[in-house]
């Protein structure tokens, strides 16, 4: 299965895609992991994005794009994946239909994430991640057993520079202007499902496997 996670910034995407990965054993394609990846090691690719990244910018369609393409190529690929923070821009929706179109596949699902503003940054604000093995917590709302380490492999976690208030409203801004118009791109295909992100987060992935076992 091809799915798509959508949602603005903190909605939980990567929270409930983990959850779905360890279910269904299809990986799950984070841009912004990958992204991430680049600027740390410090590809060319990487040298161009991070000054996106650091202002909440999005980064230019061309390049993400050409990620994915590469991505989607890798043998671990070719049975299902959870794209999660791609498509974000109408262009990259269109593009990705190309990718999909030379490879004979579709997506299936596009699963939306709504979680209002007010919350999403507390959310952000209070997100830690571990910088050995990308685990996310959160502060108050999924905090680690111990304070800075990390459950899942005993890595240090760290705030990422872009997970401040002042950013996350570029961000949001971002996303109401040019990732909200790729919603109704999917809508008209009729393969869109809207899952309320508020709550608890194995209530919320309840939700999110009945929409996806419809
Ligand atoms: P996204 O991938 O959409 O940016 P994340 O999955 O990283 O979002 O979640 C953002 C932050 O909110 C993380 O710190 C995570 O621990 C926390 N979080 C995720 N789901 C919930 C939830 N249902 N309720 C409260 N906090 C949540
Ligand atoms: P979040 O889910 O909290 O918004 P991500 O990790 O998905 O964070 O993205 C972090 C940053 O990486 C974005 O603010 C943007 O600069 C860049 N990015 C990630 N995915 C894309 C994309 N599909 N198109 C353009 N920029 C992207
Ligand atoms: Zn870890």
């Amino acid at each position: 299965m091809n799915l798509i996670f959508f949602g603005p910034p903190g909605a939980g995407k990567g929270t409930q895609a983990k959850k779905l990965v360890a279910e269904r054993g299809i990986p799950q394609i984070s841009t912004g992991d990958i992204l991430r990846s680049h600027t740390r090691e410090g590809t060319a690719l990487g040298k161009k994005a991070k000054e996106y990244m650091e202002q909440g910018l999005l980064v230019p369609d061309q390049l993400v794009i050409d990620m994915v393409d590469d991505r989607l190529g890798k043998p671990d690929a070719q049975n299902g994946y959870i794209l999660d923070g791609f498509p974000r821009t109408v262009g990259q929706a269109v593009a990705l239909d190309q990718l999909l179109g030379k490879r004979d596949a579709e997506i299936d699902k596009v699963l939306v994430l709504r979680v209002p503003d007010e919350k999403i940054v507390a959310r952000v604000v209070g997100r830690r991640m571990c910088k050995a093995c990308g685990s996310v917590f959160h502060l108050e709302f999924q905090p680690p057993a111990v304070q800075g380490v990390c459950d899942a492999c005993g890595g240090e976690l760290y705030q990422r520079t872009d997970d401040t208030a002042e950013k996350v409203r570029v961000r949001l801004n971002e996303y109401a202007h040019n990732t909200e118009p790729v919603a109704a791109y999917y809508k008209q295909r009729g393969i869109v499902a809207e899952i309320d992100g508020v709550g608890d987060i194995d209530a919320i992935y309840q939700r999110l496997t009945s929409a996806l076992d419809e």
